[in-house]
């Protein structure tokens, strides 16, 4: 599977979902493409059942839709009917106050989609093996690169040298493209660790997602395929976190059932477990020399919301965008006029969420009362406004603002 070419239109450093989603997205625009992974490819794709999980919008299933993905997914993902959000503390269950959105309440119900992180990437793996124009390099790096003025030549590992047009950074949160290009981040840590696990409950979720707040961190309890299996993200102060991620299957079990609560009967583990430390990592720009960033390259966000990837993806669109207009016109990909293009698109957007689920996640990560109580009544407020609660609803299912074609569904 390994093949190397010297030159394409675009050079992709990062194979994890955006940078294949976007490799997808410019190649059926008629663009060449090359993917670097520094991953073998095989070993992500073999996974089982591990219970890590993303939540997708609407948005994001008509990209997928649209790159010729979401059929080879389709029989997988878990509709989410419903979402809860409440506060509460551990043992005490949730506080009197709740956020709760229905699929009724959108026109292009349900409000998202639940997909297992092995079927999204053995999709994406699948799609970029059969695709005309697209080179994927697995278990190869990219460690340099030099702007030039027709191209971007890239340095990768092995000694090898890759030229192309453009190339992007979807190497994830410590993005070296980013790093090399002196595009500077801005870090700011939670404190908090995400434990990440898959549970087997007695009673079926009825496709509802839900998001208890207690004052270490948020746990989401989020709906697999099959009715009797969800997967956890519980974020608890990184001490904390470390303690409960050191205990056995059991007591890990012991010190969840007071926070998950017993809504869903009996629980059991049914995952591998994962930590993963939360921080925000902006990118100051998202744009260089011959360099764009997506995905988490450009913003690194906390789950709070599980719009990490959704974010991510509407990079790519937007990106696909402007890269397959500009080319279509003869102009130059990599220039500074459809950088500034995507960058104007972009950043404000996605800098914007990721400060309001910043927002968000410090406001709820809180025991202080008058807080406490500021926030339920919140949430209460949200409930009960018809206006408000549609604007919320929009925002998660990613139709908000200006959408690039591939979010509506339609090729660029
Ligand atoms: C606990 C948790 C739960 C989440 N839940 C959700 C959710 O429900 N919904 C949602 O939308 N988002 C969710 N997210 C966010 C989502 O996981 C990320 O936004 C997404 O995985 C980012 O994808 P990416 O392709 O940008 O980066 P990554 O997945 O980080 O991929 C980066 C890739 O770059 C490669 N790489 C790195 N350096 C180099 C190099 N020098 N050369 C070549 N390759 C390189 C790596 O091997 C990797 O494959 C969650 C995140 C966490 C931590």
């Amino acid at each position: 599977m390994t093949k190397r070419n010297q030159h394409s239109d675009v050079l992709i450093a990062g194979g994890g979902l955006n940078g294949p989603a976007l490799a997808l997205a410019l190649a059926q625009g008629g663009l060449t493409v090359t993917v670097v992974d520094q991953r073998p490819a095989p070993l992500r794709a073999e996974t089982g059942f591990d219970g890590r999980a993303y939540a997708l919008s609407i948005a994001s299933k008509r990209l997928l839709g649209a790159i010729g993905v979401w059929d080879q997914v389709a029989d997988k993902v878990q509709p989410i009917h419903r979402i809860k959000a409440s506060d509460g503390r551990p043992g005490e269950g949730p506080a009197p106050f709740f956020l709760q959105f229905d699929a009724d309440e959108i026109e292009e119900g349900p409000m998202g989609f639940m997909l297992e992180d092995r079927h999204l990437y053995a999709a994406f793996l699948a799609a970029l093996r059969e695709a005309p124009g697209i080179t994927l390099i697995s278990g190869e790096s990219v460690s340099g690169q030099t702007p030039g003025p027709a191209e971007v030549a890239a340095e990768l590992h092995s000694g090898a040298t890759l030229a192309a047009r453009l190339l992007v950074g979807c190497d994830g949160r410590g993005s070296g493209v980013a790093g090399r290009a002196g595009i500077r981040r801005l870090t700011a840590g939670y404190g908090q660790t995400a434990l990440v696990t898959a549970v087997r409950h007695e009673h079926h979720h009825e496709g509802c997602a839900q998001q208890f707040f207690t004052p270490g961190g948020p746990l989401a309890i989020l709906p697999l395929a099959g009715g009797h299996h969800s997967s956890i993200v519980w974020s608890e102060e990184s001490g904390l976190a470390s303690q409960i991620a050191a205990l056995d299957d059991r007591d890990f079990l012991t010190a969840l059932k007071p926070r998950f609560g017993d809504f869903l009967g009996e629980i059991s583990l049914a995952g591998a477990r994962f930590t993963y430390p939360l921080s925000l990592s902006l990118a100051e720009r998202f744009v260089a020399d011959r360099v764009a960033l997506v995905g988490d390259a450009a913003h690194g966000v906390h789950p709070v919301a599980g719009q990490g990837l959704n974010l991510g993806l509407r990079d790519v669109a937007a990106l696909a965008e402007v890269l397959i207009t500009a080319n279509r016109r003869g102009e130059d990909i990599g220039g500074g006029v459809a950088l500034e293009e995507y960058q104007r698109w972009r950043r404000f957007d996605s800098t914007l969420l990721a400060l309001g689920m910043d927002g968000v996640t410090r406001l709820f990560s809180n025991d202080n009362p008058i807080l406490r109580l500021g926030r339920d009544l919140g949430l209460g407020v949200v409930n009960a406004a018809p206006g408000l609660r549609r604007r919320f609803i929009r925002q998660a299912a990613g139709l908000s603002g200006e959408l690039p074609k591939l979010l509506t569904g339609r090729p660029v």
